[in-house]
C-alpha cells in the first residue's frame, strides 16, 4: 500500500532507526539528516517517514506531507543559518535519483551555480 515501509529501502531503515544517521530535525511526518557524501558544507536530506518512491509519488499520494517536507527543508536552511541555499528533488534515474524514497536535498554554505548540469 502507498506509504507503507519497504523492507529493502535504505531510508525506511533510517526512519526505523535500523541504520544510523545524523538527524538534525524530526517531525511526526518527516526526518532530516546529514547526507553521507556531502556535496556542500551543508547537505541535509529531508524525507517523509512514509515510503513514496519519489517526489512525484509523494505529491500525488500525500500532498499534505509534501507540504510538511517543504516547510522542513526551509527550517533546515534557517537552522543551518544559510544565506543562500538550494532545495532539490532528483526525480527519476535520468535526473540522478539513486535512492527510491522521496527526499529533498538542502544544499548551502558555498556558491551554487545554475544550471547545475
Ligand atoms: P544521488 O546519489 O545522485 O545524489 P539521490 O538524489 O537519490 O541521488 O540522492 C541520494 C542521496 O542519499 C545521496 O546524496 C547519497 O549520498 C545519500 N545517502 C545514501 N546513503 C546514505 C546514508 N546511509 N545516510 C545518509 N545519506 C545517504
Amino acid at each position: 500500500m502507498a506509504g507503507e515501509p519497504q523492507d529493502d529501502c535504505l531510508f525506511c531503515k533510517i526512519v526505523a532507526g535500523q541504520i544510523p544517521a545524523t538527524i538534525v530535525r524530526e517531525t511526526d511526518t518527516t526526518v532530516a539528516f546529514r547526507d553521507i557524501n556531502p556535496q556542500a558544507p551543508t547537505h541535509v536530506l529531508v524525507i517523509p517517514k512514509a515510503h513514496y518512491k519519489d517526489a512525484a509519488a509523494l505529491a500525488a499520494g500525500a500532498p499534505e506531507v509534501a507540504a510538511d517536507l517543504l516547510r522542513e527543508a526551509q527550517a533546515v536552511a534557517d537552522q543551518e543559518q544559510l544565506e543562500s541555499h538550494r532545495i532539490v528533488f532528483n526525480t527519476g534515474g535520468g535526473a540522478g535519483q539513486t535512492v527510491w524514497h522521496a527526499h529533498a536535498h538542502v544544499l548551502g554554505g558555498r556558491g551554487l551555480h545554475w544550471p547545475p548540469g
